[in-house]
């Protein structure tokens, strides 16, 4: 086989995102995508593995810490929700010019709502609101303490509740519930549709090795034959989700020494009552228990798959040894290696309450998990209820000069010196922020190329916001999203 100029291990979202940028500004890029499984976008990035909220910080409590003065922290916040705008207009992009090929729509319009009550929580929320709302990007977000507003909001949410409890919460019509699954897939058949990009379903890569000329040797295995091949390459880009860590470690790069992973499955409740699934039209976030990882915050939400409607509530957090859904149960074990012994170790000294957390979460009975769900739909009937899994997140853990080791719940890239070399670690905020993590990888592989005239234009075609603030600039703020929202098809705002 001749040498690929592109690599892309996996065919999830991240893969899928990174060949359609770069097709779409190298034309003639010869690209091979290896994906182990023989369905694409089947792992993380499937809608039933993942939440499908497209994570834009109107409603998840977690992005908007406070901080020590009692001040509400933002900044993430305002990163992921201009992170989301920019992942719309590439899709909307990829619509209008007909090279998203979906079965249905794979976007829908949900009001996004944060849900609080006690006296403490009430205030996070008043002083969250106050905060996000002085950006024009938030500044549609509606606040109420009126038990009655709040009830038509989500009258569902509040039948049987006691009127005297203490509640807040906040609404914003313009949150979206997104398969992220069919958005793979349809990326992933718009590039087999191209010249020169292979897609090998069924394929695990073993081994990366970097040759003397800087460029890649690869080995691959086809598992439906056992047969083994070897290619080369000259990038690579490992986008294996819970299978990125193991072939970083593979690839012998000095840069991925003492990275390690902690994986956390999701399960969620799924409701099989169509009467009280109709009575629910939003996706509402409420506050993690104290302990609980960032990624718990509990939901009640509305999704849209495949054209048909459904109400899931989670997600309960699991343990498991996999670092993949489909994948093993010696992948944790094998990922520990002299050069994250100590990291791993330290990290886990560091998060006793998580660990207690997902000990407490695992060992709880149906009862215990229906009880959490009481707390937001009150008059919940537990025969209308069925436990669903859904993927498996890694967490990265990574050696810290002060802690020894260190559990973070975000994304990394981690690349190697030549820029040859890129991979994604972790998962949060994840699928939402796909197009602007994949544009990072672009700007550390290939600075020149970003900065050139002629990938300006493209990308600028693509994303017609980029370079400018979508925070700050209330006037392109509404044109982005009035755009984005007329070719998606969501509603008007
Ligand atoms: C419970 C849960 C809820 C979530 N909720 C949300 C949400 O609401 N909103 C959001 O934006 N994000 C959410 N996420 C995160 C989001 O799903 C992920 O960030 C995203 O799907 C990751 O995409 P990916 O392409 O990196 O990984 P994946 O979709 O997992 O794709 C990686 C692919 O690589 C393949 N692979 C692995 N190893 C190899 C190998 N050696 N050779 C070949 N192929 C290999 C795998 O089979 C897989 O298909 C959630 C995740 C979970 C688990």
């Amino acid at each position: 086989m001749a040498k690929q100029d592109f690599t892309l291990i996996g065919a999830g979202i991240m893969s899928a995102t990174l060949g359609v940028l770069l097709k779409q500004l190298l034309p003639d890029a010869k690209i091979a995508i290896y994906e182990r499984l023989d369905k694409v976008g089947a792992e993380s990035s499937d809608a039933w593995n993942n939440a499908g909220t497209g994570h834009s910080a109107f409603c998840e409590l977690n992005y908007t810490p406070e901080n020590e003065q009692g001040g509400i922290d933002i900044s993430k916040a305002l990163k992921i929700s201009e992170s989301f705008e920019v992942s719309k207009q590439l899709w909307a992009y990829l619509v209008k010019n007909n090279l998203l090929p979906t079965e249905d729509p794979f976007i829908n319009d949900i009001d996004h709502m944060s849900f609080v009550w006690g006296d403490e929580n009430l205030n996070f929320l008043r002083k969250r609101h106050k905060a996000l709302t002085a950006y024009p990007i938030f500044k549609d977000m509606l606040h109420s303490e009126n038990y009655d507003e709040i009830k038509e909001w989500v009258p569902l949410m509040m039948t049987g509740r006691n009127k005297n409890q203490t509640i807040g919460a906040t609404r914003m019509s313009i949150g979206t519930d997104v398969n992220f699954g069919a958005i793979t897939r349809g990326m992933i058949a718009y590039l087999q549709s191209c010249d020169g990009v292979e897609v090998f379903l069924g394929h695990q890569v073993e081994d990366i090795d970097d040759k003397k000329d800087g460029t890649w040797k690869i080995e691959v295995k086809d598992l439906h034959t056992d047969k083994e091949k070897t290619i080369e390459s000259n990038f690579v880009f490992i986008g294996a989700g819970g299978g990125a860590l193991k072939l970083l470690e593979k690839s012998d790069i000095p840069e991925a020494d003492g990275y390690g992973g902690f994986p956390v499955s999701g399960q969620f409740l799924k409701c099989n009552n169509q009467d009280v699934i109709l009575q629910h039209e939003a996706k509402v976030y409420g506050m993690a228990e104290v302990g609980a990882p960032p990624m718990s915050v509990p939901h009640l939400d509305t999704r849209m798959l495949n054209g048909v409607r459904s109400l899931l509530f989670g997600p309960y957090a699991g343990f498991s040894t996999k670092f993949l859904k489909n994948g093993s149960y010696f992948d944790l074990p094998l990922s520990i290696d002299a050069h994250n012994i100590f990291p791993m170790l330290r990290a886990g000294l560091h998060n006793i309450s998580l660990t207690k957390y997902l000990i407490e979460q695992v060992v709880q009975s149906p009862e215990e998990r229906f009880k959490a769900l009481e707390k937001y739909y009150p008059n919940a009937k537990i025969e209308d209820w069925e436990l669903i899994t859904a993927g498996q997140r890694v967490q990265i853990i990574k050696k810290d000069a002060k802690e020894g080791g260190v559990l973070k719940f975000g994304t990394e890239i981690v690349t190697n010196k030549n820029k040859t070399l890129a991979a994604l670690l972790g998962a949060s905020p994840g699928a939402s922020t796909s197009v602007s993590i994949m544009l990072s990888v672009l700007n550390q592989c290939f600075p020149m190329q970003v900065k050139s005239r002629a990938w300006q234009k493209k990308l600028t075609e693509m994303i017609p916001s980029l370079g400018h603030s979508l925070i700050t600039d209330e006037k392109l703020c509404k044109s982005t999203r009035n755009y984005t929202t007329s070719i998606l098809k969501l509603e008007d705002q």
